[in-house]
């Protein structure tokens, strides 16, 4: 018996060789007598003919699009068929008849989130999430190369990191109110005591209000924090993992980047050391642009945006104004208005990706500051106890890896970059 291969093997064979493919029929159509069933696997798609000397042509015109089966027969050369190769098919094996399959052509992007666990199987979502799957491989394997404990953080917690405008609440088990975490870097910040440099990737939960092509309101976030560093330091880890990761793509997923459409030159450019821009420039380069922004508001994503058309690589923005960025940021003790901060923007009009920089080591600096942000420093007891027992200056970063493979891949929306999304108006299927 012939045994099954993945269609890219077969589509790799020479003309006449008998090959045995599974899959899922991508497309059906009958021409005169001759039955074509385009089969997709999950490495690729390639076409089978069937023609009435075939016993299995009656099953073949029986095939519906999805249905799922086994194809054997011969290779030729067909170069009008994708791949160049088409088989002649011998013996069919219908494994499931599908049901009439609801998504057409033309079918509206809310209906494709509507059906989004039929729409996962398109060929563009199946290179995205083979793009996706690069980049969290990328991911782990440059912070292992470099040193990195990989830890995880609680999803349950008590307090805001990142403001309280965007905390989901949750009733717990004892009835009283909890939190989803919306970063996991407290908990880093608490493991650089021991292990020095951290690492985790993990959801991170937001309950953004507006519609937006880059929030969802539960995202994969990627952290670190890094004992004994600064905000140089850790400019240095992101440029140098960011870079890894986009090499990682460019060498492994040049098909399926080539399948999206994705140009792929900016890509290339990926290398350290990235630009830098100061806030200060930033704001000049906006009013130049027309914009109504002033000197300590905090930029979003059509500022970002028209700050990405300065450069044509990833760059830093960096010394953000003190009520711009969260409490635990420390300010720059040469110019106190201004965090020892930086964001890492993507290219293309994409915008921030990255958020980093210094953590306050000190204790009465950090109650200071958590005072002056009107919150209450005893919802912040465990975290100021890590500035009582062995302080020591550190920095750290949140990557948005949906954010990232966005970018990468030249989505339009972060919804097409992960399989289910969370957004404000969606959390079905
Ligand atoms: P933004 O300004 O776009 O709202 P942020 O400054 O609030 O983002 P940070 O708190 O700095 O975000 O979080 C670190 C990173 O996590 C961001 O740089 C971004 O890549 C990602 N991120 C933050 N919020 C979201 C979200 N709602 N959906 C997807 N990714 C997010
Ligand atoms: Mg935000
Ligand atoms: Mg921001
Ligand atoms: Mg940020």
């Amino acid at each position: 018996a012939t045994d099954i291969i993945p269609v890219k093997e077969a589509l790799k064979l020479p003309a006449g060789s008998t090959v045995k493919v599974r899959g899922w029929a991508y497309r059906r159509r009958d021409l005169g007598d001759k039955a074509f069933i385009v089969v997709r696997d999950s490495t690729g798609i390639i076409q089978a003919v069937f023609t009435p000397d075939s016993p299995s042509h009656p099953d073949a015109r029986k095939v519906t699009v999805e249905s799922s089966l086994v194809v054997e027969g011969t290779l030729k050369d067909d170069p009008r068929a994708p791949g160049g190769k088409e088989i002649q098919g011998k013996k069919l094996e219908i494994v499931h008849l599908a049901e009439n399959f609801p998504i057409r052509r033309d079918a509206s992007r809310e209906f494709l989130l509507e059906v989004r666990h039929l729409a996962v199987r398109s060929r563009k979502m199946t290179s995205v999430l083979k793009i996706r799957n690069t980049v969290f491989e990328a991911l782990h394997e440059w912070f292992r190369a470099n040193g990195y404990y990989e830890v995880q953080g609680p999803m349950f917690v008590s307090a805001a990191v990142e403001g309280g405008a965007t905390l989901f609440p949750v009733k717990y088990v004892d009835g009283s109110t909890v939190y989803l975490t919306q970063s996991s870097q407290f908990y880093l910040e608490a493991l650089i005591f021991s292990l020095e440099k951290v690492y985790t990737v993990a959801p991170s939960f937001r309950a953004e209000k507006s519609r937006t092509r880059r929030h969802l309101t539960e995202f994969w976030h990627a952290e670190a924090e890094v004992a004994w560093t600064n905000l140089e330091g850790i400019m240095k880890v992101e440029e140098e993992l960011v870079a890894h990761i986009v090499r990682r793509v460019l060498e492994k997923n040049a098909e399926d980047l080539e399948l999206l459409g994705r140009k792929t030159e900016i890509l290339r450019n990926v290398e350290p050391p990235f630009p830098r821009l100061s806030y200060d420039k930033a704001i000049e380069i906006l009013q130049g642009k027309g914009f109504k922004v002033s000197w300590g508001d905090d930029l979003g994503a059509d500022e970002e945006r028209a700050l990405t058309e300065e450069f044509d690589r990833p760059f830093f923005l960096y010394g953000f104004p003190v009520q711009a960025k969260a409490f635990y940021h420390k300010n720059d003790p040469s110019r106190p208005e201004v965090t020892l901060s930086a964001d890492l923007l993507a290219p293309e009009g994409y915008g921030e990706i990255i958020g980093g920089g210094e953590r306050i080591e000190k204790l009465e600096e950090l109650v200071e500051k958590i005072k002056s942000f009107g919150l209450n420093p005893r919802d912040y007891e465990w975290y100021l106890d890590l500035r009582r027992y062995g302080s020591v200056p550190h920095a750290g970063f949140g990557l948005g890896m949906d954010r990232l493979v966005t970018w990468i891949a030249g989505l339009e929306h972060i919804v097409d970059s992960l399989p289910f999304p969370r957004t404000v108006s969606r959390t079905y299927p």
